[in-house]
């Protein structure tokens, strides 16, 4: 598996470091001047318990200690100081089970770019000539020191090729400069602070390094609250009006793309499915709206989630649940999930991921489960406008289409010339009357049903059937002239008359009078009906019951 290559290569590489480091701090232990190490270390570890966080990253500032403790006593101090310090960082976490998992995916490689950040611009700095030890004044000290500035530049560019090859982070190109650069100036203003911090220990001792350490923490902490309120206010006015757009949408498919669209503009989505759950049935949208086959993922987070937790957020691939893992088709590092959010009868759930680590953001996805809540309404109400409109146009005892349907259906193919020539069936049972008063109303609805099953099976899916009211049905069949109507009409008529809606016992048979009229161009549906209407009564019902009459028969008859 992959995330095991990952942590082979990032141990491996760790153990260099560890081998160095412990070997460069035994053969210069001579050059430590304790007190002042471990007061160095004091501040900084206070440094490290509070980092600024810029997506997963956190930027302690506790370089600024590193590279003091280079100034004054060289590298192998400053390697030790910068792996003592960062083991302090790390141990902050240790209590939560994430943390020990991140520490053991994420420290090896915060190791090896430590010690480089010192190691290579301090080899820099020695190479040019740079002096070190306490009296030295970094201000005379111009070349060199830029040479340690250039070279840790590029170390921290270096540092994201690292990462990548470490534990597989691969963070788009234009987030991965926009880090790059705040690295940098976060860098600058750590070199400027420690030259700044040891001019003042020349001149009052530790009361001037302590000075410069609270200059720090009140600089780093008004970045901190500029830089992450700022970006996220402004993703939640977003999600703000993205749930505006979606409580306006009246189709499910629109809903859904708007919904992907919008979040897409706001965090980074590389793949996602959407779940609408109702009552049980559940339906998966992909980042493209398409209905796609049950998500393996879904189940999985059905089944770890923890009720308190609204949403999780993964920020690098070890946090994930193993069983989540295992479904990756690709590496990606963030994840947000968010547990299903319930309305009256539907529940909507979603996870999205990308490669990147660090994407998402607590508070971001808090706004997007509550986005989810909106389009979960937004569901129900697209829902209960089509169950309405469905039940508008349907007969509520046999299922079957209304009036209503009919004339709206009709309107349609009437107005499409391909329809033509067009039949229209009128379809009356026979002594129906009889029937309720022999067997009871409630047998006469069960007759109704099963005619109605009967009446569908014979007929075509461009075909209408119709419950017209009563005992009365109209059936439509575009593209069908008279000859082919009549032999319908009479399929129809003794399949009815074959049917048995008794029990074993005791057999129970209906009979139907049909008229129809068959149409070759445009004509009112009122005349249609009537004209069958008229085959039914004078053609079937007047000449015995149980026979098919077409209009145009009737017609020329009486015509004659
Ligand atoms: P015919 O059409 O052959 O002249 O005789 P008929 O007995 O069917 O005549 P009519 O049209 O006068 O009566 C229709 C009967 O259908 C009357 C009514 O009780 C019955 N009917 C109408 N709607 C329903 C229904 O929804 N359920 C039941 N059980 N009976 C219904
Ligand atoms: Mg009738
Ligand atoms: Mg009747």
């Amino acid at each position: 598996m992959r995330f095991r290559k990952y942590l082979i290569r990032s141990w491996l590489s760790w153990s260099l470091v560890f081998i160095g480091v412990t070997y460069m701090t035994g053969t210069h232990l001579d050059s430590f001047e304790w007190p002042l190490f471990w007061f160095i270390y004091t501040l900084g570890a206070l440094f490290v318990m509070n980092p600024l966080k810029r997506r997963h990253l956190h930027f302690t500032f506790h370089e600024m200690f590193v590279f003091m403790t280079f100034f004054l006593y060289g590298l192998a101090p400053a390697l030790l100081m910068g792996q003592l310090l960062l083991l302090t960082f790390q141990a902050r976490a240790f209590n939560r089970r994430v943390g020990r998992r991140r520490f053991l995916h994420f420290y090896p490689l915060n190791t090896v770019i430590e010690s480089l950040l010192v190691l290579l611009p301090g080899l820099a700095y020695l190479r040019m000539g740079g002096d070190i030890g306490v009296p030295v004044h970094l201000m005379q000290q111009g070349g060199a020191l830029l040479a340690f500035l250039g070279v840790l530049f590029v170390v921290l560019g270096l540092s994201f090729s690292l990462s990548y090859f470490m534990v597989g982070e691969r963070i788009p190109l234009p987030i991965m400069w926009r880090l790059l650069r705040f690295d940098w100036l976060v860098v600058s203003v750590e070199l400027l602070f420690t030259m700044l911090a040891i001019e003042s220990y020349h001149l009052f001792g530790y009361v001037g390094v302590t000075i410069t350490f609270f200059v720090l923490s009140l600089l780093k902490m008004t970045l901190s609250k500029a830089t992450e309120t700022e970006e996220t206010n402004s993703k939640v006015d977003q999600i703000e009006r993205l749930k505006e757009q979606l409580y306006r949408v009246d189709s499910e498919q629109l809903l859904i793309e708007k919904f992907w669209n919008g979040l897409r503009e706001i965090v980074e989505v590389e793949r996602g499915w959407l779940q609408v759950n109702r009552g049980g049935e559940r339906v998966f949208y992909d980042l493209a709206g398409r209905v796609i086959g049950p998500v393996q993922d879904a189940y999985t987070i059905e089944r770890y989630h923890d009720e308190s937790e609204p949403c999780f957020v993964y920020d690098s691939l070890h946090e994930w649940h193993p069983e989540l893992q295992l479904h990756q088709s690709e590496l990606h590092h963030s994840a947000l999930v968010i547990q299903p959010v319930w309305s009256a009868e539907t529940s909507v759930s979603c996870m999205i991921s990308t490669t990147a680590n660090g994407a998402y953001e607590t508070p971001i996805a808090i706004e997007i489960h509550r986005l989810l809540k909106t389009f979960s309404w937004s569901i129900e109400r697209i829902d209960e406008r089509k169950r309405l409109q469905h039940e508008s146009l349907t007969d509520p005892l046999t299922s079957l289409h209304n009036q209503r349907a009919l004339r709206r259906w009709t309107k349609e193919r009437l107005g499409d010339p391909s329809s033509y020539p067009l039949s229209l069936f009128l379809i009356d049972l026979d002594h129906f009357k009889t029937i309720n008063d022999t067997y009871g109303h409630a047998f006469g609805d069960e007759v109704l049903i099963e005619a109605s099953n009967l009446f569908q099976r014979n007929v075509r899916a461009s075909d209408l059937v119709t419950r017209y009211g009563g005992e009365e049905f109209v059936f439509v069949f575009p593209r069908m002239d008279e000859a082919a109507a009549i032999l319908v009409g009479e399929k129809i008529r003794s399949g009815l008359k074959k049917h048995d809606f008794g029990t074993e016992t005791k057999p129970v048979h209906v009979t139907a009078s049909i008229g129809i009229e068959t149409i070759h161009e445009f004509e009112e549906l009122d005349t249609i009906l009537r004209n069958a209407d008229r085959a039914m009564y004078v053609g079937a019902k007047f000449k015995g019951r149980d026979r098919v009459a077409h209009y145009r028969d009737l017609s020329s008859e009486t015509t004659r």
